[in-house]
């Protein structure tokens, strides 16, 4: 490792934070550029459970075991399944056991920032450009304004990753499938009933190739995704609670009361996904992590634990090897070939999950994981 490299991290999620984090940890500096202009400009999303063998190893690398034990949820780890006409299938009798606690996303990004120092995340800088700039170096380009030159640009910044056309021609797909994301506040005092029926944890009610899934949230706040299978263009005309409620007529009224409690905004998430053994050839000085270099689809829980991983392992060569093109190159081998059973399992479940078989794939999945009531 030289400390004099110059580092650049495009994106402020969960894996471009760990990277600059455990990084800056060890005496290496990065700069992070994140477009939006400040931690609360947008909601982060719903809860997340850390894998004890990625996301929480990310966090222990980074020193933030305290901070990780005081927002994580281990009484939140429950898991119930239903059929469409409100009969439950499975409940897991001891929520509150298992190492897989959930956080909330937007504490989780906080413990991150908390972690760096001043000025570390530059907010409101959107990366629109990435330009060569001699000798294995590059800037970043924001309209007229640049920064740079780097050394290492790492792109951490999602799904629709501008650094990625620098590495790889290939482009997300869309899955088919849509979630239309509601929320629920004060769940315990305005609505004990919905309380009830989700439990402590996650709800996932399936059925005619449909699916609810809800998830308590901290601030006894929940958190839900209405998933079906529509055209991108389906919800820029349709998106609003009634046009959700006609989607699954017919489902137990229990059930759509979910929908009367919901608060009239709703958001639209297409589920995108690179192709299993997405991968690319070494180039000096940009790499990818997250999100930008294998982005799956939501159903393995695993995203934002392999965005962590990475950014720990790639922390770990930089700081360990002392050419930082080694370094990369060692990184992006290894991560190629960690991520495709994840990536697999993930294509599988947007597949499956939402087919006439789904309901007994998922309870299958309960009971292997979860002991059965
Ligand atoms: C509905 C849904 C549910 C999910 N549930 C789970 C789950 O339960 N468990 C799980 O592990 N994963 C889940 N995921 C996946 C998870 O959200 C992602 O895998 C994870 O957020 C990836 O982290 P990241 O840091 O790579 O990218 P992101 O979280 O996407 O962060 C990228 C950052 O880069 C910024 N950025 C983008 N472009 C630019 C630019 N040009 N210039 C500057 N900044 C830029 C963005 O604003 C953003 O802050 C879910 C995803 C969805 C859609």
């Amino acid at each position: 490792m030289t400390s004099s490299l110059r580092i650049a991290i495009v994106g402020a999620g969960p894996g471009g934070l760990t990277l600059a984090r455990i990084l800056h940890r060890h005496g290496l500096a990065a700069c992070v550029f994140e477009r939006e202009r400040g931690p609360l400009e947008r909601p982060q999303g719903g809860t997340l459970d850390l894998h004890v063998e990625s996301g929480q190893l990310a966090l222990q690398l980074a020193g933030l075991e305290d901070a990780f034990r005081r927002i994580a949820r281990y009484e939140d780890q429950g898991a119930r399944l239903m059929d469409q006409h409100g009969r439950l299938l499975f409940a897991d009798p001891n929520p509150d056991d298992g190492d897989r606690p959930e956080v909330d996303r937007t504490q989780l990004r906080q413990i991150l920032l908390d972690s760096l120092p001043e000025g570390c995340v530059q907010w409101g800088v959107n990366i629109n450009q990435i330009r060569p700039a001699g000798a294995a170096r590059w800037t970043l380009h924001q309209g007229e304004i640049t920064h740079g030159p780097f050394d290492l640009v790492v792109g951490a910044d999602g799904a629709w990753s501008r650094l990625r056309p620098l590495l790889s021609p290939y482009l997300p797909q869309y899955s088919g499938l849509t979630f239309i994301e509601f929320g629920i506040d004060d769940v315990d005092r305005q609505h004990p009933h919905i309380a009830t029926l989700v439990g402590r944890g996650s709800l996932q009610v399936l059925g005619g190739a449909k699916a609810i899934i809800v998830q308590r949230n901290a601030n006894a706040h929940l958190r839900g995704y209405a998933i079906f299978r529509v055209p991108t263009e389906w919800a820029a005309k349709h998106l609003s609670l009634a046009a959700l409620k006609a989607q699954f007529e017919g489902w137990h009224p229990d059930i759509l009361a979910l929908f009367e409690a919901a608060n009239e905004t709703v958001l639209a998430r297409h589920i995108h996904a690179l192709p299993v053994g997405h991968c690319w050839s070494h180039r000096q000085g940009l790499t990818l992590i997250g999100d930008a270099a294998h982005l799956m689809s939501p159903f393995g829980g695993e995203g934002v634990n392999a965005a962590m991983l990475d950014a720990a392992e790639l922390a770990h060569h930089l700081l360990s090897t002392p050419d930082c093109s080694a370094a990369v190159q060692a990184y992006e081998n290894h991560m190629f070939e960690r991520v495709i059973p994840a990536a697999q399992g993930s294509a599988e479940g947007a597949a499956t999950q939402l087919s006439h078989d789904s309901l007994a794939l998922s309870l299958a999945h309960l009971r292997q994981h979860l002991t059965p009531q």
